[in-house]
């Protein structure tokens, strides 16, 4: 109950995630085990997030935090693991 992130988390950087416990329960049996669903939804949020950070840059506006958003090819990193160190 006190763990604050699914080892999965380490090789995530979808920071605006809001795992839900309840779901988690639902749909992997485990209150700390985020699900495929609530990845997918935080990595649609994040590619909309580098969608929008690409045209600020183009009209020259920079957030105080300005770190590049990069690209993946994947909305849940569990469909990464084979790129994880
Ligand atoms: S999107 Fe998935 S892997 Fe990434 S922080 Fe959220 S629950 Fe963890």
């Amino acid at each position: 109950m006190r763990l604050d992130h699914a080892p999965i988390c380490r090789h995530c950087d979808a920071y605006q995630c809001k795992r839900c416990v309840w779901m988690n329960q639902k749909l992997t049996l485990d209150l700390n085990t985020p699900s495929h669903q609530q990845c997918v939804v935080a990595h649609v949020e994040r590619n909309a997030s580098r969608h929008l950070q690409k045209l600020l840059n183009e009209k020259d506006i920079r957030l105080s935090n300005n770190q590049e958003i990069k690209e993946i090819n994947y909305l849940d990193p569990f469909n990464n693991y084979k790129q994880w160190k």
